[in-house]
């Protein structure tokens, strides 16, 4: 089934085509990857899908409902959950606590060091100490996120995305700047929680790790899908190899 569906999506910036009607469907518990070069259009695809860009024309229907134009907050109540870097001051909380204030119902992020609050949540602490159980950072719970390295930091954005129980987690370049371990470390656990019936989408430029991980392939350039398919298949088109030619990413 397709869980996410676009029809002629359209973005413009001054005149400046990012996304030129663009089609992209996602088949449910998938792994669905977008490359293409820089400025091809694939962070404004995720923006205009989730809710932070209006799009100029076209339709995006999740579920097989309409959601075209529904601010980001509609659009994660409907269970696309972006993963966003976790900004400079929050890296200061805990591992722990990053999950915690990502739980959609939980409220008083303000007395968030009381421990009279931390009781009051146990549920919640303890589905946060399941996630990252299955992450394989629980040892680090009581870390300061900036003590963290980069892939560690991903698993907590990860760990952050999964406390909303998403139905679908968008991701912009997940292993980016990550040591090759950990960023098929990051993609197994994909994988199992594609097993659980989470669908992803990412974006990715590390082809010679992501590859192997996906389903289904869309390329973009200058705004448009210009390939799409497995991945052998998009990696074999003539069309791709031409607009990656040459390009050093
Ligand atoms: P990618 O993620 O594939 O590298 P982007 O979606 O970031 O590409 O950008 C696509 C095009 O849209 C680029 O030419 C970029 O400069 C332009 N663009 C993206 N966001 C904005 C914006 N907020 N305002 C103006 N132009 C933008
Ligand atoms: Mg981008």
């Amino acid at each position: 089934m397709k869980i996410l569906k676009t029809i002629s999506l359209s973005k413009f910036f001054d005149g400046l085509k990012a996304l030129n009607k663009v089609n992209i469907d996602v088949e449910g518990k998938t792994l669905t990857l977008i490359i293409g070069p820089n400025g091809s259009g694939k962070t404004t695809f995720i923006n205009t899908v989730c809710g932070f860009y209006k799009p100029d024309d076209g339709r995006v229907y999740f579920l097989d409902k309409d959601i075209t134009g529904l601010p980001p907050n509609k659009v994660y109540e409907m269970g696309i959950v972006r993963t966003f870097q976790i900004p400079q001051p929050l890296k200061r909380l805990t591992v722990l606590e990053n999950l915690l204030i990502a739980e959609k119902n939980v409220e008083g992020l303000l007395s968030l060091r009381h421990s009279s609050w931390i009781k009051k949540e146990e549920e919640v602490v303890e589905k946060a100490f399941k996630i990252l159980e299955f992450l394989k950072i629980d040892h680090l719970w009581d870390v300061e996120s900036y003590k963290l390295s980069g892939g560690q930091l991903k698993l907590v954005e990860v760990g952050r995305a999964l406390m909303t129980n998403p139905k679908m987690i968008i991701t912009d370049e997940p292993i980016a700047g990550i040591a090759p371990a950990l960023a098929h470390e990051i993609l197994e656990r994909f994988l199992d929680l594609k097993k659980m019936g989470i669908t992803f989408l990412i974006v990715e430029h590390r082809l010679d790790i992501v590859m192997g991980y996906v389903d289904f392939v869309y390329v973009m350039a200058n705004g448009e899908v210009i390939s799409k398919g497995k991945p052998e298949e998009v990696m074999n088109d003539p069309k791709v190899v031409e607009v990656y030619l040459g390009v050093v990413e």
